[in-house]
């Protein structure tokens, strides 16, 4: 049976979410709040109408306000059909498709549906998920996921709640499950200054991460500031402008404290 779900985005010949050269697809709808989303416009699971106002350059004089609609009810065929469209990339560069968001388990249905498309037309498949989900989604979603990419945060459960608005219980608890029953998982770690890239938080994600299985990357996000942008565009509450980027000096540190893991450790620019 078909199935349709909410898409707000396709990003093709990614290279950064997972190997090779890619197809992202972007699932509506995120159970998290973070204060730093970077994606704020795919956290309502519905399709929604965003307003950006561009001042006139002449004295600020004057405006014009465009609206524009984020997301679109789509089916698995139309998406998979699109995904095929660079299956000879894929097939070049060890490449395949990822499906990211929001929070892609939130469309557990329509996902399992493309997952299984890709995996029957032998289509490697990523999932990127912020790993807030129940047992029962992540199981019926694993068998067909090749990778997945799992987002870390915060190991501290009252600073979770008070940047991401939700407890890290679940997500912890679904990490150690996946680490022993899926296959891989590359963990993504988001370097929110004063937030999420404090030693005493590294040092306590490295140490929750030497306990597990099927760890083959350690890929360190640096803040990037065109989140910044985004979320005046999307959301009120946002107060980061303060925060600056890493510098390489510091990343370099960062990066020292995941090397005991063993594991393949990249920095993205
Ligand atoms: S998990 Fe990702 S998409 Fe969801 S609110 Fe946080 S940063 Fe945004």
């Amino acid at each position: 049976m078909s199935q349709s779900g909410i898409v707000f985005d396709i990003i093709k010949y990614s290279v950064h979410d997972g190997p090779g050269i890619r197809t992202t697809v972007f699932l509506k709808g995120c159970p998290l709040d973070c204060i730093w989303c970077h994606n704020p416009e795919s956290k309502k699971l519905e399709p929604e109408t965003t307003t950006k106002i561009t001042r006139n350059k002449v004295l600020k004089l004057s405006y014009s306000e465009t609206k524009d609609v984020v997301g679109r009810e789509v089916t698995d065929d139309e998406i998979f059909n699109e995904i095929l469209k660079d299956r000879m990339f894929y097939e070049q560069s060890g490449g395949g498709v990822t499906f990211s968001g929001g929070e892609p388990l939130m469309q557990p249905k329509f996902l399992k549906s493309l997952l299984l498309k890709c995996k029957e037309h032998d289509i490697h498949t990523a999932v990127d998920t912020s790993g807030y989900a129940s047992k029962e989604v992540l199981d019926s979603i694993a068998p067909f996921t090749d990778l997945f990419l799992f987002d870390l945060k915060l190991i501290d459960e009252e600073d979770h709640k008070k940047y991401t608005g939700v407890s890290n219980k679940l997500i912890l608890r679904n990490l150690i499950y996946l680490s022993e029953a899926a296959g891989k998982i590359r963990i993504r770690i988001p370097l929110i200054p004063n937030i999420t890239d404090s030693e005493s938080n590294l040092n306590q994600i490295a140490g929750f991460l030497s306990k597990l299985k099927n760890i083959s990357n350690v890929d360190l996000l640096p803040y990037n500031e065109l989140s910044e942008s985004k979320n005046k565009k999307f959301c009120s509450k946002v107060q980061l402008e303060s925060l600056k980027i890493q510098s390489d000096e510091s990343l370099t540190k960062i990066k020292k404290t995941f090397e005991p893991l063993g594991v393949e450790i990249t920095i993205r620019g």
